[in-house]
């Protein structure tokens, strides 16, 4: 049975990439050897490092200025990488918390300085994005979440900001066209929009290495990854090359202006239906709702596992919602096909019929 996949991290790749990274597991780049057991400094895999940089560069429309990271450890390493990095010990760091992931990365950053927590969402769940807050000029940089992959909001429209720019976008990387260059570093886990888990990426100004003057690790230093092209060890050369293939179909699909039109078009089509719909109530503010994790709820509490139990009938995978907020969630990743957000709104039309 065709499963449609919305399930929100790790989470759903297209068809194509998933069939060129099976073929490189048995035979990569035509050498007779399986990726997995070739040399990461081999010509044909620093190919793939040059390639994957390059496409970053070009579709993120970013200039020399910006390095081009991979490494390990997730998204949830980067939460206190960029303290650690970035903030000396007497400086403080500016965070917006609207969510999960945010308190996350303002735990970390209490490890290694100052934190000011501008505005937070958290006495209304994490229903909204915050606005309106000033940005001290003193502090070291401003980090925020750009897409709340639990709580479902998003940002679509980001602050002026006087201070370098931080930016955790593991959940919405390469889902829009941004301003790319409005941002100082951005870092994403690939699990969630660009390959599988294993590798984070790090876009990150340049004069942003070694700011916080602190001595650190070799492991844990930007400057390590910038200096060795991220081969000081071995890089994870699978999921590199899966983000690779991935990147390359964001390109061949027409590139963010495309994959923009198309994820705004599939949330939109599941929102309406969720306003229509009798059995179901969107939860996030609505300039503010995500078009790649649609948090909704039912408005029955008894309607929760049954509506589960229809979408499985159908195929629809993945919607229950993160264990700490209930409901749903149809995560609408790049990959998703809008045939498959149809499949799910008939599921809630029908159900709506049976149950209302
Ligand atoms: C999933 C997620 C993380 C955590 O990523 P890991 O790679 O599992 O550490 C952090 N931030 C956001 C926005 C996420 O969606």
């Amino acid at each position: 049975m065709k499963k449609h996949n919305f399930y929100a991290g790790p989470a759903i790749l297209p068809q194509s990439v998933l069939n060129q990274a099976a073929d490189s597991i048995q035979n990569f780049s035509n050498m007779d050897l399986s990726l997995l057991e070739i040399s990461h400094r081999s010509k044909q895999f620093e190919a793939v490092m040059d390639e994957s940089r390059a496409l970053i560069h070009e579709l993120m429309d970013i200039n020399n200025d910006y390095d081009i990271l991979f490494m390990g450890g997730g998204a949830s390493s980067q939460f206190f990488m960029v303290p650690m990095n970035l903030l000396k010990d007497d400086e403080s760091a500016s965070y917006v918390n609207t969510g999960t992931w945010a308190s996350g990365a303002i735990k970390e950053a209490k490890l290694f300085g100052k934190v000011n927590v501008l505005a937070s969402s958290e006495e209304d769940h994490f229903t909204y994005i915050p606005k309106g807050y000033t940005i001290p000029q003193d502090s070291a940089y401003l980090h925020l979440t750009s897409n709340n992959t639990i709580y479902g909001s998003q940002y679509h429209e980001f602050p002026k900001c006087p201070i370098p720019l931080i930016c955790d976008m593991s959940s919405d990387i390469f889902s829009r066209r941004l301003d790319f260059s409005n941002f100082d570093l951005i870092y994403a886990g690939a699990q969630k929009n660009l390959g599988p888990a294993g590798v984070t990426l790090v876009v990150i100004k340049k004069n942003l290495l070694e700011r916080s003057g602190r001595k650190l690790p070799t492991m844990l230093n930007y400057k390590s990854y910038s200096d060795k092209g991220s081969m000081y060890n071995t890089p994870p050369v699978f999921p590199i090359y899966v983000t690779m293939l991935t990147l390359r179909w964001i390109k061949e699909s027409g590139g963010l202006i495309k994959i923009e039109e198309r994820n705004r078009i599939k949330a939109e089509y599941l929102y309406q239906e969720i306003d229509r719909n009798s059995c179901f109530r969107g939860t996030v503010a609505h300039p503010d709702r995500s078009w790649m994790n649609v948090v909704f709820v039912p408005t029955k509490e008894e309607y929760e596992s049954r509506f589960i139990e229809a979408c499985k009938e159908a195929g629809c995978v993945g919607l229950a919602g993160h264990r700490s907020v209930g409901g749903f969630r149809a995560s609408l990743y790049n990959a998703l096909d809008l045939s498959s957000v149809q499949v799910l709104v008939e599921v809630m039309k029908e159900f709506e019929k049976r149950n209302a």
